[in-house]
């Protein structure tokens, strides 16, 4: 039986794989995946193969977290072990098959104050993170809403091959990353891939999907005209702890 905040959950995580398809600019055909946690043990994710635009309940399937961090766990694992550990973990009877990507949801949904998570592939964000100087273009924030909704700067991952060994590099990253900034990363990048938002709320993840896609816009236009000019580490680090930012943070997402 789901509770009524698990019911909640999924029917936000719908609507968000919705928004987030309708516009087929940050995913097309079965491009991305979305989650949400349903209570303490277990997460929704999307269903491998399915598409953002047009996800009904059906789209998602319950997974138990506990089982796919223990493969997290594991410093490798072969095709058929991966395969086989995600259907082990299916909390249903319906034999739907779990996004490959379903290992680095389930680490994002452990960390504090993370609800929902969602990948995309927002090709203004690829046209970045493709090109050979992606990291060193995101490696500065440009305006202070981008540093509200996407955070102080993002995790950044080199590619690497989809499903455990990426899962295992983002964990290291978001570790790295709350290390010195004592929270959750607000969105990840990934190098020739694209890009992970993950929060509290629906709206947020939404929000910060959003606002990359509008941050690619304006560092490849500054880009062109010369050269991004990057705020300073200091004026990032004041956006992002000062008072008046966070109940604009709570304008914009809710309390959630
Ligand atoms: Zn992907």
């Amino acid at each position: 039986m789901q509770s009524a905040l698990a019911q909640k959950s999924l029917q936000d995580l719908i609507e968000l794989s919705n928004r987030l398809g309708e516009t087929g600019e940050f995913a097309i055909l079965g491009e991305g995946n979305t989650s949400a946690k349903m209570d303490a043990d277990r997460f929704y994710v999307k269903v491998s193969g399915t598409q953002l635009l047009g996800a009904t309940e059906e789209s998602f399937v319950p997974v138990d977290r506990k089982k796919i961090l223990a493969m997290l766990d594991q410093d490798s694992l072969s095709d058929e072990e991966i395969a086989a550990g995600l259907l082990d973990a299916v909390a249903d009877s319906s034999g739907r098959k779990p996004s490959v990507e379903t290992m680095f949801h389930a680490y994002l949904l452990s960390l504090p104050q993370v609800n929902f998570v969602a990948h995309t592939h927002p090709t203004m964000v690829n046209m970045i993170l493709c090109s050979t100087r992606a990291q060193e273009l995101v490696r500065g924030r440009l305006f202070p809403d981008e540093i509200v909704c996407c955070g102080p700067e993002p995790v950044f991952i080199h590619y690497e091959d989809p499903g455990h060994i990426l899962a295992r590099k983002i964990m290291e990253g978001c570790e790295e990353y709350m290390k010195k900034w004592k929270v959750a990363p607000k969105s990840i990048l990934m190098q020739n891939h694209g890009l992970v938002a993950l929060g509290k709320t629906a709206a947020q993840v939404q929000a910060t999907t959003q606002m990359w896609h509008k941050t690619a816009h304006i560092l490849v236009g500054a880009t062109l005209l010369g050269g991004a000019n990057y705020l300073s580490e200091d004026n990032v680090r004041r956006i992002s702890t000062r008072l008046d930012e966070k109940e604009r943070e709570k304008a914009i997402f809710g309390d959630g």
